[in-house]
């Protein structure tokens, strides 16, 4: 299976209010039913999605509606990992955190984000009520997400966690330049190939709250834009199910043209369009995600792609990587 994980939505809503967050400025509060959460929880699973993983907005803001997605997911006869991305806004201290987690059975991994950004809300002491809470039930698997940018914010962040040792796993990434966060200059690139790789998130596709299923959660997906415009959108689960709508999802040329080759890709897309190159050749970004997002949610954007990726010998190439890497074999 392809689909390593999904994300699922469960709210907007966040008020921690971090400044580098996608959803800054966002009037967006959408949230779905408890019964929609479990049973688009159910349809990835049937799916054959070995991982679902909430999120939000911060999904413990509405913690019902976690809590109906995760026993949806530990009902189901699959039994897929279940993680949880969080703030940690609510690990006060270990009694709040126990009285959380007791409810919230069958999880096997918490995101913990944690970082320059997340600091300034949310002090690492909550955090770790949150880790000493999840080692003390067993939960076999812990991860910061350190987004950084600057290099020095990494030691920093790790400093505040060394003595967990290897029972934490550490990701660092790269902070997506928006409105309230500048791109730093050291470590852009501008969209050449050499620069990006040829792969991203999209084994991650993402469940809004409003039933929207999208690509990838990097783009912030449902943040600010229409979404049935996005490049990223796939389909509502409102209106098809999750199997019809990975089924059209197959006959889309940009979006498995991105699978095939992601962010390198689309660096070639731009060096080798004039128009493209003209609007974005002398802009740098921060990475893959942060070009891929800025150009893609252009009109001009969006329809390069879908030219540039429907053209016949684009689609054999396109099938090609599907063939030899995903083993995806279409007739
Ligand atoms: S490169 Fe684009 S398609 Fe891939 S994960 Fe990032 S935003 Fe999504």
């Amino acid at each position: 299976m392809y689909y390593t994980k999904i994300l699922v939505s469960v709210t907007e809503i966040c008020t921690v209010g971090c400044r580098h967050c996608g959803f800054i400025g966002s009037v967006r509060e959408r949230q779905p039913a408890e019964e929609e959460i479990a049973d688009w929880v159910t349809q990835a699973c049937d799916f054959g999605i070995p991982n679902i993983i909430f999120t939000g907005g911060e999904p413990f803001q509405r913690f019902s509606l976690l809590k109906a997605g995760v026993n949806a997911a530990a009902r189901h006869p699959a039994k897929p990992g279940i993680g949880c991305f969080t703030s940690s806004f609510w690990g006060k201290n270990r009694a709040t955190v126990d009285k959380f987690l007791d409810q919230l059975p069958g999880m096997t991994h918490f995101y913990l984000s944690t970082d320059v950004f997340h600091q300034e809300k949310v002090p690492a002491s909550y955090v770790r009520n949150v880790i000493d809470g999840a080692l003390a039930r067993g939960i076999p698997h812990l991860s910061l997400c350190i987004t950084i940018a600057e290099d020095a914010e990494e030691q920093q962040i790790r400093s505040l966690y060394e003595d967990y040792g290897d029972r934490l796993m550490i990701a660092v990434e790269r902070v997506i330049s928006s409105p309230h966060i500048a791109p730093v200059a050291q470590t852009s690139h501008p969209p050449e190939p050499e620069h990006y790789a040829s792969h991203c998130f999209l084994h991650t596709p993402i469940v809004n709250p409003n039933g929207d299923l999208a690509a990838c959660h990097a783009a912030k997906v449902g943040a600010h834009h229409p979404d049935e415009k996005d490049v990223y959108f796939l389909g509502n689960l409102k209106r098809k199910s999750f199997a019809q709508i990975m089924a059209e999802a197959d006959e889309n040329h940009s979006y498995q043209f991105l699978r095939a080759f992601g962010p390198q890709g689309l660096a070639r897309m731009i060096t080798e369009t004039p128009e493209l190159k003209t609007r974005w050749g002398g802009t740098t970004f921060s990475n893959g995600c942060d070009m891929c997002a800025r150009v893609l949610l252009t009109k001009k954007g969006r329809q390069a792609l879908a030219d540039y990726a429907g053209d016949d010998f684009q689609q054999l190439l396109t099938e090609a990587v599907r063939a030899r890497r995903f083993g995806e074999v279409r007739s």
